[in-house]
């Protein structure tokens, strides 16, 4: 392997690019600084990550932060269940903060499908050691008391879910990367990638090129782009993700849990934040460009479809969000997330 040589100052932040690492990821998000850090635990210490803005700044930072561990096979559960054991100890092992906070998770049904497919995945989980509870719609309101249960079949209640802050989360798993010996590169953009047959050989950045050994394409919703700098056809798409940020709701407790519902067509996810609420909307999406804010949502709300019509949730405080957001004079904001395009 080539010696590493400090080539990149100002542009990258101040981080070296060197001329090889065993391993190099593309992406600075929660996935690529998430995977260092789990290379780094392993003993990989010649681990770069490259990131062409800077850390987060792709679509992590718009995130909610809902960490729910229900899914629809064993593995998938674990490997949730997984997550949420990380995130309670990242901040013990790295020392920097994640914003986690197991406060629980409400999945509402309703319709009979959601119902059903609830069931299932409580089965599931609890088949693989986790807690689920199936409730009653009027359980769930007492856990989450911004729920109408007009039209709910039942509920799930998972204890162990909750939230995270994803900037935060991401600069943890970075700053733990870091303390075992990944390096960073900011502000460098994978432009090109070599190959020596089948295998990666190198990356050519704007920046100046990085030999590796392997290759980890960590680029999110970009994925499908990177994979075509390496010949290969990866099927990523991107979806429309809309949300409300709210005023603040008086008299919520600060252990409100999270609250996912989901009805014909649309997915609605709700979380308590600093100040305020937020609502979104999910849809094949287009392109245009979005930039990080500073304010995070209490209550997001998206659909998976162009069909969401408000007044069919079972949720009070969507509805409330939207409110919010249209009314005159209003400090609601509705924001629109879109897929940046390159
Ligand atoms: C509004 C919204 C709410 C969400 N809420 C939740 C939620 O509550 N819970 C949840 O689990 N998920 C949520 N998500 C999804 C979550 O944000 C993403 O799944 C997650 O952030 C993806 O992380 P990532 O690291 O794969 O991608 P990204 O964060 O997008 O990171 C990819 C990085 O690659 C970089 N990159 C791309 N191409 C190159 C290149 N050629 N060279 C160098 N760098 C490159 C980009 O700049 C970017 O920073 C939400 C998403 C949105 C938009």
């Amino acid at each position: 392997m080539p010696a590493r040589t400090p080539s990149l100052p100002a542009a990258t932040g101040g981080a070296l690019l060197p001329e090889g690492s065993e391993i190099v990821i593309i992406g600075g998000g929660v996935i690529g600084c998430a995977i260092a850090w789990q290379l780094t635990q392993r003993g990989k210490t010649d681990v770069t990550v490259i990131e062409r803005r800077r850390l987060t700044e792709g679509t992590t930072w718009h995130a909610a932060g809902l960490v729910g561990q229900l899914r629809s096979t064993a593995s998938l559960t674990g490997l949730m269940r997984a997550s949420v054991q990380t995130y309670a100890a990242l901040e013990r092992l790295t020392g920097y903060a994640t914003g986690w906070r197991p406060v629980g998770s409400v999945r509402v049904a309703a319709s009979d499908g959601r119902w059903a497919e609830l069931q299932r995945h409580a089965g599931v989980a609890r088949s693989v050691g986790l807690e689920a509870h199936l409730i009653s719609a009027g359980q769930a309101r007492e856990l989450f008391p911004l729920l109408s249960t007009d039209g709910v079949r039942g509920a799930v209640w998972v204890p162990s879910d909750g939230h995270a802050d994803p900037s935060q989360l991401t600069h943890s798993f970075a700053a733990g990367a870091r303390a075992g010996g990944a390096r960073f590169a900011e502000n460098c953009l994978v432009q090109a990638i070599e190959q020596d047959g089948r295998r990666v050989s190198a990356l050519v950045t704007n920046h100046g090129r990085i030999h590796c050994d392997i290759a980890v394409n960590a680029t999110g919703m970009w994925a499908r782009q990177t994979g075509r700098l390496a010949g290969a056809g990866l099927a990523v798409g991107a979806v429309e993700h809309q949300y409300v940020v709210t005023e603040q709701i008086a008299g919520l407790p600060p252990t409100l849990p999270t609250c996912g519902i989901r009805t014909r067509g649309s997915i609605s996810s709700l979380r308590p934040a600093r100040c305020c609420s937020a609502a979104g909307k999910m849809a094949p999406g287009c392109p245009g460009p979005s930039r990080p804010h500073s304010s995070a949502p209490l209550y997001s709300r998206r659909t998976t479809s162009g069909s969401n019509n408000s007044a069919r949730q079972p949720c009070a405080g969507s509805r409330r969000s939207r409110r919010a957001a249209s009314a005159p004079g209003s400090t609601g904001r509705y924001r629109s997330r879109r897929t940046p395009s390159r």
